[in-house]
């Protein structure tokens, strides 16, 4: 196990002390692995691939739990990193602020201890993906949201109304990264620290406005290691398909995957339409 678990952090704490660099950019041994989920629930009709059914996602838990693996918030992940502790830390992302995040996911999370990471569209609360084509779910509440943050789950900002923010004009982004964090912070008491691209679309200017926004961090789909950082995570696409053997691969393959991608030219393999959303 201990082997295993090794491949997670790439290293003990003495390769610790370096794995940021000053510029917030990190090196792919150091880079966590991180999982990207939207809902949880149950449901016949997904052309998008956005869910996964409420029992493989209490496999995937399970999984990670056997593995003596623990599942955290990104903000959790990022603390760990400046500690030299992230050995064994899988973080945990939902992106979009479903009600079945809080109905189905948070109980799962909970039975093995997990953290977890939510990423809330601030001006949709209450509303619907209107923004997919396919199937519509509700989207949580700001009660509901205030819900999941007081069981412990870390909110993050999704945006405002869930747009493509690379080439996004200054005054869009200011919309919708700068003024999301702050009703963020209004509607929960506190300062939010953390924000996921709407489909993983950034820039340069993008990332800027993140950081000027005052996040600490933000979460991506796909970035290649010049862009890896603190302004740009990758995470992982986690689907309905991914049992235990696939999980293995994932998790063994993921950052060959990054640097297979980061190769002028380079896809990753296996990618699905939910990797962007
Ligand atoms: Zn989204």
């Amino acid at each position: 196990m201990k082997g295993a678990v090794k491949g997670e952090s790439g290293g003990g704490r003495s390769a610790r002390a370096d794995a940021w660099r000053q510029d917030g950019q990190l090196k792919l041994r150091d880079t966590p692995m991180i999982f990207m989920y939207h809902g949880v629930a149950d449901v016949a009709d997904d052309p998008n691939q956005l869910c996964v059914s409420s029992g493989r996602f209490a496999e995937q838990m399970a999984w990670l739990a056997r593995r003596g693996l623990r599942g955290v918030g990104i903000a959790a992940l990022v603390d760990a990193m400046r500690a030299g502790r992230q050995r064994g830390l899988v973080g945990l992302t939902f992106d979009d602020g479903y009600t079945n995040v809080l109905e189905t996911a948070l109980p799962v999370l909970r039975r093995h201890g997990f953290g977890a990471t939510a990423y809330i569209i601030s001006d949709r609360l209450g509303g619907t993906n209107e923004w997919d084509e396919g199937p519509t779910w509700r989207l949580m509440t700001g009660d509901q949201v205030r819900e999941l943050a007081a069981a412990g789950i870390e909110i993050g900002s999704h945006a405002a109304t869930h747009v493509r923010l690379a080439g996004a004009s200054p005054a869009q982004l200011t919309a919708e990264v700068s003024e999301s964090r702050a009703s963020l912070n209004a509607l929960l008491g506190t300062e939010i620290r953390g924000f996921a691209y709407p489909y993983g679309s950034m820039d340069a200017e993008a990332r800027r406005a993140v950081r000027d926004a005052g996040y600490e961090y933000a979460c991506a789909v796909e970035a290649s290691l010049p862009e890896i950082g603190l302004m740009a995570l990758p995470r992982l696409y986690v689907g309905q398909q991914d049992d235990a053997m696939r999980m293995a691969a994932k998790r063994l393959l993921y950052r060959s995957r990054i640097a297979l991608r980061s190769r002028p030219g380079g896809r990753p393999p296996q990618a699905t339409p939910a990797e962007t959303r």
